[in-house]
């Protein structure tokens, strides 16, 4: 059997061993330490000056968060991207409030402008304002923020950014993760850095980052005793697990440019295939870091399926994936309003997600050519 090509596998910089070494050394095997400030501080120089980010034990953590700043509560509704991971929305429910799903746009499979104004008009003319919006940039790329944020200002709702795979991105030269009132980051162990597990909140004023630090650290307010008069969280990030971060904020730059390159392969793989697209970026606007390379197969024209090429994979001990089912399909969330037509399911449908990992060698390139090319008949 040939050996496993993953999807998106952990990529070591080099130097994460060291600060967790130092961790060990100084004795900061804690939820508090200098790597848990010192990965707070390179994310704010790679996100820019006007940011103030906390460091938190995972992505869906800051979503929960970033919430509950934003004011929602029970029996609010949040607006969501139909077509994302499930983290993007599970948190509305930890607030006791509801999804209202909106559809994607084709061109950047993302939260589709129209659709997000007809959903806040719909539910404003029912009787209830969206406390939140919550936008993702599926697989890296940008979504349409220009559109997106107009749409939030001229109802005046807090946009939430879920860049959990957008890290590297910018949109206009804008890093993705900086435009709403909270961005969330994700260091899961397939994201393009990993922590093996650990997330983050970007904030834009120091109140909020404070506040985001005292929720995620149990909430104790300032007494000698423990005194609380807020519900906290244990949300912190270790400074074991920081450590990791570090090392590979040193390592960020050459990694998006190594997903950038997987791309490029597989746009080269494609050129001559009709009827299969490479998830590409609508202008140069957008600048994504292909945190996942994915395809479209249309079987019309290809005469196959893309379940078909995924099998083909499979054979030969490749990992390839559909893409997120859309929320507004999945059982949990069968009674949340819906707002849009098939875009998203037309993705799910037809769509494949591809090796796309940093770490990828040569001769694994060479496998996934020959499985792609062998079953196209090129
Ligand atoms: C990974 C991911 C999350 C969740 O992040 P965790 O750190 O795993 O909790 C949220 N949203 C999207 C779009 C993701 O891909």
């Amino acid at each position: 059997m040939n050996s496993k090509i993953w999807l998106s596998s952990p990529h070591m910089g080099g130097n994460e061993l060291k600060y967790i070494n130092e961790a060990f050394a100084e004795n900061w095997v804690a939820p508090l330490g200098p790597n848990v400030n010192g990965f707070e501080e390179d994310l704010e120089n790679f996100l820019g000056e006007d940011t103030k980010v906390a460091v938190l034990s995972a992505g869906t953590a800051a979503l929960h968060l970033a919430l509950i700043e934003c004011g929602v509560g029970y029996g609010d509704e949040v607006i969501c991207q139909s077509m994302t991971f499930s983290a993007s929305a599970n948190p509305i429910a930890y607030c006791g409030a509801t999804p209202v799903f909106v559809d994607s746009e084709p061109e950047t499979w993302n939260m589709c402008p129209a659709g997000l104004r007809q959903a806040i008009g719909d539910r404003i003319k029912k009787g209830k304002k969206p406390k939140a919006i919550i936008i993702v940039h599926l697989y890296g790329m940008p979504a349409k923020m220009d559109g997106i944020i107009a749409i939030a200002k001229e109802f005046d709702i807090e946009v939430i950014e879920d860049a959990a795979e957008a890290l590297g991105s910018t949109y206009k030269g804008q890093p993705c993760g900086t435009f709403g009132r909270f961005g969330v980051l994700s260091f899961n162990g397939n994201k393009i850095i990993t922590t093996s597990g650990g997330g983050a909140l970007v904030c834009h004023t120091q109140e909020d980052k404070d506040k985001i630090v005292f929720l995620s650290t149990q909430a104790r307010d300032n007494a000698p005793h423990y005194q609380h008069s807020h519900i906290g969280y244990n949300y912190r990030m270790s400074n074991i697990v920081a450590g990791i971060g570090r090392g590979q904020m040193e390592v960020l730059n050459s990694r998006v440019e190594a997903r950038r390159s997987m791309h490029d392969f597989y746009v080269n793989i494609f050129k001559d295939i009709d009827g299969v697209t490479v998830f590409s970026e609508p202008s140069e606007d957008f600048y994504s870091n292909h945190w996942l390379s994915a395809i479209t197969v249309n079987p019309q024209i290809t005469g196959k399926t893309r379940e078909e090429l995924r099998m083909a994979f499979l054979e030969d001990n490749i990992e390839s994936r559909p893409l997120w089912k859309p929320m507004h399909l999945q059982p949990i969330f069968e009674n949340a309003p819906f707002y849009g037509g098939g875009v998203s399911e037309k993705l799910f449908n037809d769509g494949l997600c591809l090796p796309s990992g940093s770490n990828l060698t040569e001769d694994e390139r060479l496998r996934i050519a020959k499985v792609i090319n062998d079953f196209f008949g090129k």
